[in-house]
């Protein structure tokens, strides 16, 4: 391909996704493939001389278009949400043509200084004080594991790296049970193992982590010789919301000397809205807080803005430098790289700056305060809806519910079926969770295209479908 080809694909390619979002609406939202279609219909072998594009574009069109759950659809009220805004797309479109890699400040100048500055504008749109500096992570994922490093490494010495973790004492870390599973996959990978991965009780209607069994555990593990290194708490869980005390968590935090880190990958966006914040009132005390801009703030995948109060901490336990990476004569510099496991970065604070300035802070509140109107709405209308209980109140603009006539013995099967009937009607899509070992149907308002005639449409078409089904 050309260059000026490329220029004529670009065109066509951006006209194509003007019809694809305005079309958007009358798609069914889950794909309705079945597993093997896409696989069976790519040739087995790649092909030995080139093709030209528009034989691409087709095919493109032909097999991969209906295996796509479309998560830009309006109606998209399942996991979180996921939003793709278009100045994010041309910002990352930008990006893929410039193709920069983002390691250190001399191997993109711009790339690093706008993410010292975007970081910033995030931390003073979310409230956090000057005190925090931060870095883009790919995923939140990867900034509770940068956390879960530091608080191994800070609380062996930093020695862990060099030695191992074999004749160490064996290190702890604590959490609620609503925590997502990259709290797990970080206490794996960091090598502590899932037996020292604390689960304290919950207590309350915000399912926070009860401070006092959360003392009570600490202090029993270290009369029992293990080391406590840190607590991850849960500002908006990903099954119902599920927030801890942050307060409370740093009280016992502080009394015994222990890292905590945050995870509001979902619920941080919505900080931005300072009516918001009760909800992880103490946050300040946090060393480290992790939210997701690509879930509910439009800057689409993959953008995780990770704050720290001693960022030394986290570029102790994951800087290196052989030869090839000084930046000689240029020290004092911010390099990236050395805040997070990959080396490699692509340029995300481009797609930040477009969005908020294309929206500004203003535009944003006001989506996020809809979906959270909305989503209250729509569960006082469940609430009201005859067979239906409302099983987790709202938090933010999640909440769970479960279809229940007089009678009916298993609702779980009930509901599992009910939501597998909704996902392949398409109208709407939907996710089930467990809680208090029950199986509930969870909602969610994030979509930046919803109306509130879409997000008042889940309850039609639930009771619909509940009604069917016998
Ligand atoms: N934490 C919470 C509360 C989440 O809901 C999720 C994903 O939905 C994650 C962490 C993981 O996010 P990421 O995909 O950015 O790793």
């Amino acid at each position: 391909m050309n260059w000026a080809d490329f220029a004529q694909w670009g065109a066509r390619i951006a006209e194509w996704g003007k019809t694809y979002h305005e079309t958007l609406r009358d798609r069914p939202v889950r794909a309705k493939t079945a597993p093997g279609d896409i696989f069976n219909a790519l040739p087995v072998k790649p092909p030995q001389s080139g093709e030209n594009m528009d034989a691409v574009f087709a095919d493109f069109e032909k097999t991969v278009m209906p295996g796509i759950t479309h998560w830009q659809h309006p109606r998209f009220f399942a996991y979180f949400p996921a939003n793709a805004t278009p100045p994010s797309m041309l910002a990352d479109f930008l990006t893929t043509v410039i193709a920069p890699q983002c390691m250190l400040w001399q191997t993109s100048p711009a790339a690093t200084e706008m993410e010292t500055r975007m970081i910033d504008w995030l931390r003073q749109s979310i409230g956090l004080p000057t005190d925090f500096m931060g870095v883009i992570q790919d995923s939140a994922s990867s900034a509770t594991l940068a956390a879960v490093l530091t608080m191994r490494e800070k609380t062996l010495g930093w020695v862990g790296n060099a030695e191992g973790l074999p004749g160490q004492a064996t290190l702890r870390v604590y959490s609620s049970i609503e925590v997502h599973t990259s709290v797990d996959r970080a206490i794996w990978v960091t090598g502590i193992g899932q037996d020292n991965l604390v689960r304290v009780p919950t207590s309350g209607p915000s399912r926070g982590m009860d401070p006092e069994a959360l003392d009570t555990a600490i202090a029993a593990d270290l009369a029992a010789g293990y080391r406590p290194a840190g607590i991850i708490a849960s500002t908006g869980g990903t099954g119902t919301g599920g927030s801890d005390n942050i307060d409370a968590v740093c009280d016992v935090a502080e009394k015994y000397g222990l890292f905590v880190h945050v995870d509001a990958a979902w619920a941080g966006a919505a900080m931005i809205c300072p009516e918001f914040r009760d909800m992880w009132q103490g946050v300040e005390r946090a060393d480290s807080v992790v939210f997701n801009p690509h879930k509910w703030l439009g800057v689409q995948f993959d953008c995780s803005a990770h704050f720290l109060r001693n960022p030394d901490d986290l570029v102790k336990s994951l800087a290196i430098q052989p030869e090839f990476l000084k930046t000689h004569g240029k020290d004092g510099v911010i390099n990236y790289s050395e805040w997070s496991v990959p080396l490699g970065r692509r340029f995300r604070a481009l797609k930040i700056w477009f969005v908020l300035r294309t929206y500004g802070l203003g535009g944003l509140q006001d989506m996020i305060r809809n979906h959270v109107l909305w989503a209250k709405e729509l569960c006082e209308a469940f609430r009201a809806t005859p067979d239906y209980e409302i099983v987790t109140e709202p938090v933010l603009s999640l909440f769970t519910f479960r279809y229940a006539p007089a009678g009916v013995v298993d609702l779980d099967n009930l509901n599992l079926r009910l939501v597998n009937a909704i996902n392949d009607d398409g109208r709407i899509y939907l996710t089930q969770t467990r809680t208090d070992d029950k199986l509930v149907i969870r909602f969610q308002a994030g979509q930046f295209s919803a109306t509130r005639d879409d997000v008042m449409t889940a309850l039609t078409v639930t009771d619909e479908i509940a009604k069917t089904l016998n």
